[in-house]
């Protein structure tokens, strides 16, 4: 499962105006392990995911993805500033769904699926198309290939936007809140995708999630956030079953 530090986050810090969202936060993530951020709202986990995804900068320290630093690049012993080049580079390799889905409205589902692979990968376009097909199969939408976004229910939108994310083959995929706006049963399909796509790949994973049974079984390492510090870092069982932290057994008590 893990193998080293995939994803490294050393002294992020991040504030908005006042608001200290990001205290000097480091921590780890193994390549292929699945993660779920979980804490109060307003506790800086989206955030982390943003940066990942370069929708938000810190102010200072590093993140580094598979050997690379994301913001910078490395001059003989110096760390300068990232060219955007480099940032896109880096940032290609990972992908993220978003609780509002975020499809491409004009276009119907298969070409959301195959759009990043042709124009950003530069794969051809029976290539993309085979594999999009593969993905739909896989997210049980075989039946709306040519069908457009609005056509679809919430949670038919959501496991297209997951497919559109495994596309471009990532190495990390982010996900965030992505059943927070469907309905319980609805949510429950799109949480069974997932599940499968957990069993069946070895994509790094960071979740944030406030449905606790799915990050049970899906996680291998729950980390606990209040005000942008991590509180508690551990499996599943340890954070769930025997929370060291008071404030974790508050949260967990308002949410469970
Ligand atoms: P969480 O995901 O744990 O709920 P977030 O990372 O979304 O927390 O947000 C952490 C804090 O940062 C919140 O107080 C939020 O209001 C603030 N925040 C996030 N994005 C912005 C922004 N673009 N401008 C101002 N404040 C922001």
């Amino acid at each position: 499962m893990t193998n080293g530090d995939f994803i490294t986050f050393e002294g992020v810090h991040k504030a908005f105006g006042q608001n200290v969202v990001l205290d000097d936060l480091s921590f780890s993530v193994g390549s292929g392990e699945r993660v779920t951020l979980i804490g109060p709202s307003g506790s800086g986990k989206t955030t982390i995911l943003r940066m990942l995804m370069t929708l938000t900068r810190p102010d200072r320290g590093t993140i580094k993805v598979n050997g690379d630093y994301l913001y910078h690049e490395q001059r003989g012993d110096k760390l300068v500033p990232a060219s955007e080049a480099h940032i896109r580079k880096v940032r290609s390799r990972i992908t993220m769904v978003f609780q509002h889905f975020n499809l491409f409205p004009n276009m119907k589902v298969l070409r959301n699926v195959t759009e990043a692979p042709i124009h950003v990968l530069g794969k051809s376009k029976d290539e993309a198309e085979a594999r999009g097909k593969e993905l739909l199969e896989m997210v049980g939408l075989s039946d709306k290939l040519d069908a457009h976004p609005s056509q679809l229910s919430g949670g038919q939108q959501q496991r297209v936007a997951i497919a559109r994310a495994l596309a471009v083959d990532p190495d990390v995929l982010l996900l965030d809140e992505v059943t927070s706006a469907l309905d319980p049963e609805i949510a429950a399909e799109v949480l069974d995708v997932l599940r499968d796509i957990a069993k069946t790949t070895d994509v790094t994973m960071l979740l944030v999630t406030h449905a606790m049974k799915f990050a049970r079984d899906v996680s291998h390492r729950v980390l606990m956030f209040n005000e942008g510090r991590i509180i508690e870092d551990g499996t599943p069982e340890q954070l769930f079953n025997e929370p060291e932290q008071d404030r974790t057994r508050t949260f967990l008590k308002s949410v469970l």
